[in-house]
């Protein structure tokens, strides 16, 4: 006899973007959801982060209030010389939304942050809130009991827990998988203009652009420019080969000045030199290279988000790829389907990896090669690489349909 469906006990550990998104998809599917954070706010960090339609189509499942999140909708990617600025190329997304189902979204990460955690812990909408507990630092996880221990001395028990602890997962070698990773050529730096500020003084703006702009990107030397919050910032990254300081520090909140971006970049655009000197909120850090990892779950955990796949951003497909993965976890607990927490994670990894691996090496060969990155790749016919994304294969991916034929196939 074919067991009753029963909401699980989920535990989430971290609430970045892709555990707060796991979370909505767990409670929108009838599950009681717990989320732990080891900080008293989620850490998230300013800047912009892009989100095409194959996360967007995600969100907007989960009904989450898109106005609140004040995105930019993109429309072009635009290509200009180093030195002059000049336009070398533009790729226009066309009718993206009619193609793909939503728009292209530019959101600053605080924005999209705030509106995930009010949607996954607010009462309006479908399923019971989640909780979500601050200063809960994992620090053991039972992959067979589903035990967890906290820094202050709490403990807990989960049917299913969905490890979303980051790119340092901690849970990630609790069961069993040590990453083996190497610090990237490459280090970046990020920072935001005010676009009064922009007006005030008469500079260069381009917050009214609807597009992602890049600089170089033919070697290390890379600007990743796009504006954010209804347009009221211009959020800009700026990548560059890592023997010009051999940062080290980790983390995300090492502070850099004006004159460290200028100098850095000697040769670039004035017009981006003249932003410069008055950005704000300047950080670097250094990017980290992590082999793909042989498996992402074991007994009730599975991995989600940077605790899975990190990625180099230069597809801009990190995020979106945690989201995709918070959706395979709601379809895959679904009531369409009655798997016990371990099975369903064998069907979480059998759908996830290959998806997930195939895009973090496209993201690996797009840090030196912008004719990698999906929509200039789409273009590019000189290059004959199978393996090279198309802008059709990540945005009008269905992740429904994918799981429902492994399923089949699994025999499950
Ligand atoms: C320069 C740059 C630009 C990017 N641009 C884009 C973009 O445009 N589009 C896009 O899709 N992606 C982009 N990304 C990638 C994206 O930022 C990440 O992939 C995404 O934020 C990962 O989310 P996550 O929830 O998996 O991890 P995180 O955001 O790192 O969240 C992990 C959470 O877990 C918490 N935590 C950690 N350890 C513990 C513990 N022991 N116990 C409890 N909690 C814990 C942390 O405090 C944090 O809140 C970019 C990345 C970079 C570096």
């Amino acid at each position: 006899m074919t067991k009753e469906w029963k909401p699980l006990n989920v535990a989430v550990l971290g609430a970045g973007l892709g555990g707060l998104a796991a979370a909505i998809a767990m409670r929108r599917n009838g599950h009681t959801v717990t989320v732990y954070e080891r900080y008293h706010f989620a850490g998230e960090v300013g800047a912009s982060l892009s989100c095409a339609s194959n996360g967007g189509k995600h969100l907007k499942e989960w009904g989450i209030d898109f106005d609140a999140a004040k995105p930019i909708i993109l429309k072009d990617l635009i290509r200009h010389d180093w030195k002059t600025g000049e336009i070398e190329g533009v790729y226009s997304l066309g009718d993206y939304e009619k193609a793909f189902g939503t728009p292209y979204y530019n959101f600053h990460r605080i924005d999209i942050h705030n509106v995930l955690m009010d949607t996954a812990t607010q009462e309006k909408g479908e399923g019971t809130p989640c909780k979500l507990l601050v200063d809960y630092k994992v620090i053991d996880v039972n992959h067979e009991s589903g035990h967890m221990v906290f820094e202050n001395g709490k403990e807990a028990y989960a049917d299913l827990i969905i490890a979303a602890d980051g790119i340092r997962s901690t849970t990630r070698e609790k069961i069993g998988v040590i990453p083996e990773f190497g610090i990237s050529t490459s280090c970046c730096y990020r920072c935001l203009f005010r676009t009064e500020d922009v007006h005030k003084l008469g500079l260069k703006d381009f917050s009214k652009n609807e597009a992602i702009e890049f600089w170089g990107g033919n070697d290390k030397n890379k600007i990743v420019l796009s504006p954010c919050s209804d347009g009221e910032i211009v959020s800009c990254y700026c990548f560059y080969p890592a023997e010009i300081n051999d940062l080290r520090e980790d983390g995300w909140n090492n502070e850099a000045t004006p004159e460290q971006l200028l100098a850095t970049f000697p040769e670039l655009d004035g017009a981006l030199k003249e932003l410069f000197k008055i950005a704000f909120d300047i950080k670097q850090w250094r990017l980290y290279v992590h082999k793909q990892y042989p498996y992402w779950v074991k007994g009730k955990v599975g991995l989600l988000g940077d605790a899975a796949h990190p990625q180099m951003p230069d597809q801009s497909q990190g995020a979106v790829m945690a989201f995709e993965d918070a959706a395979a976890f709601g379809y895959i607990f679904s009531k369409m389907f009655n798997f016990s927490p371990q099975d369903g994670l064998k069907v979480y990894q059998s759908v996830r990896q290959p998806r997930a691996n195939k895009i973090q090496a496209a993201s690996l060969r797009a840090r030196e090669n912008l004719n990698e990155r999906i929509g200039w790749s789409s273009g590019a016919a000189d290059l004959k690489d199978e393996n090279r994304l198309t802008i059709e294969e990540v945005c009008s991916y269905n992740i429904k349909a994918d799981i429902d034929q492994i399923v089949k196939n699994m025999g499950l």
